[in-house]
């Protein structure tokens, strides 16, 4: 299987490479040249499987040769041990033709750990393999670090390290990234704020003796392989709601548009998805895009959901080189005139191709506390804001012809403020993780200063 960028001036490269690299050399993302198609046989026999199984069946021909199945399934199993649900991505039922699939059950209470915790296994096999080791940096306002830090600690061959911006996370945020033990974590709180540490990250990889000397790497949300591992929970969602023989809508709590890109994998495989429907919140760049015709950024206004708090969407790059015919010139145009000019034109054909598989709708602060207000009375479940964002949408597109699947991509104990304000309960934290507040803490704090953090990862890392 060979990968291509979307703005067609990189190498083509394999599954591993592409991984590794993250972005590719041109500035573009890495896609796979063709998609592997699945049968309705192959789709049929999935019915009533282990997720692992449907995960070592969906993934095996997108990794090709770069990893032997064995080692695959194994890196499987180890991942989604993690996951403390035996089904790893249940579903519950809101209404008639309306699901939740609940993807919150991970170490860190949110979707990010399936992918996460994939990449995980096989950024240690890959270094196994080539006998070297890699070092994670990565900058994050919560959600994400902590995601990665579950999935690496302890890992042979790997460093992570995540910079976060002093007293700016959340307590349970902070915790879960400063609370594990393993030696090859590290979490540093910079002086400064979110946009400093995003900027120190870039500094360093932009150093490139920097960058080899210690095998710099990052696990950010445009890595090919994290979009991969989502593909997952559509195949094993859409097959326990009749799949093949019928098909199924999809809605998705959307931000940097890597999860429901992956619902355009699946689709493109062959699993029958009607529509799939993005939900953002007031940061609408996308529902904007849909509307209009015109991809323009505008400011980022705080939510209660702030995991879709985004200016720029990264992964819709993706989605556009495909609308364009896989031109990649005319994606780096556009992105030459989004990064000069704020904003572009999609033409009308690509428009069309795009509507041809989403939809999009968003939802006000008002709407998503009433959202979660109501489900609660009527079903008893406990949205959190982004998964409230969703069900909003997706209420709005029912088609009686096709179930309809929302993503609820956190657990509401992460956001127990917003929900306390809708519904008056506070969601606790689930059981395994009550002793959170009482585990020992471990964190550096650093100046906002490159080298200065160039000199902490350079001491701090491991063997
Ligand atoms: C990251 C995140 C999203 C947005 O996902 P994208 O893949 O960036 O579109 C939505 N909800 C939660 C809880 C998240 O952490």
């Amino acid at each position: 299987m060979r990968y291509v960028s979307t703005r067609g001036r990189a190498p083509e490269l394999g599954f591993e490479e592409a991984m590794l690299a993250g972005l590719a050399r041109d500035g573009g993302l890495y896609v796979p040249e063709t998609v592997p198609q699945l049968g309705p046989e192959a789709f049929a026999a999935m019915a009533g499987l282990p997720y692992e199984e449907v995960a070592l069946r969906v993934l095996r021909p997108f990794v090709g040769d770069d990893l032997p199945e064995a080692e695959l399934r194994d890196a499987i199993a180890q991942a989604y041990a993690a996951i403390a649900h035996t089904a790893r991505a249940p579903m519950v039922q809101l209404a008639p033709g309306h699901f939740l699939l609940e993807l919150f059950h991970g170490p860190t209470l949110a979707f990010k750990d399936f992918a996460m915790q994939l990449i995980g296994q096989l950024f240690s096999r890959a270094m196994q393999k080539r006998q070297d080791r890699i070092t994670i940096v990565g900058a994050t306002s919560g959600d994400t670090g902590s995601a990665a830090i579950e999935a690496f600690r302890g890992l042979p061959r790997t460093d992570v390290f995540i910079l976060f911006p002093e007293g700016r996370v959340s307590e349970v945020q902070r915790r879960q990234m400063t609370t594990p033990d393993e030696a090859n974590v590290h979490a540093i709180a910079v002086k400064g704020d979110f946009d400093d540490c995003q900027a120190q990250v870039k500094a360093m990889f932009n150093d490139h003796a920097f960058r080899d000397e210690v095998g710099l790497s990052a696990v950010n949300s445009i890595n090919w392989a994290r979009v991969l591992a989502q593909v997952v929970y559509y195949v094993t969602a859409a097959v326990a709601l009749g799949a093949p023989h019928r098909a199924v809508d999809f809605t998705v709590p959307t931000g940097n548009f890597g999860d429901i890109f992956a619902g355009n994998i699946a689709r493109r495989m062959g699993l029958p998805i009607g529509r799939l429907v993005i939900a953002t919140n007031r940061n609408d760049i996308l529902h904007r895009t849909f509307a209009t015709g015109r991809h323009e950024k505008e400011g980022v206004e705080p939510t209660m959901s702030p995991s879709m708090d985004i200016q720029v969407s990264s992964n819709f790059e993706r989605a556009l080189f495909e609308a364009y015919g896989r031109d990649g010139g005319a994606v780096s145009q556009l992105m030459d005139e989004l990064r000069d000019k704020g904003g572009f034109g999609v033409s009308q054909g690509a428009m069309e191709a795009l509507r041809e598989t989403y939809a999009s709708g968003r939802a006000s602060e008002e709407e998503t506390r009433d959202t979660i207000r109501r489900i609660h009375a009527t079903t008893g479940e406990i949205l959190c804001p982004h998964s409230a964002v969703g069900v909003k949408v997706a209420e709005e597109h029912l088609d009686p012809a096709r179930p309809m699947v929302t993503l609820a991509t956190a657990h509401p104990a992460k956001f127990p403020d917003a929900v306390e304000a809708a519904t008056g309960l506070r969601p606790g934290l689930p059981k395994r993780m009550a002793d959170l507040y009482d585990r020992p803490e471990r964190v550096t704090p650093v100046d906002n200063d490159l080298v200065a953090l160039q000199d902490l990862i350079r001491e701090r890392r491991t063997t």
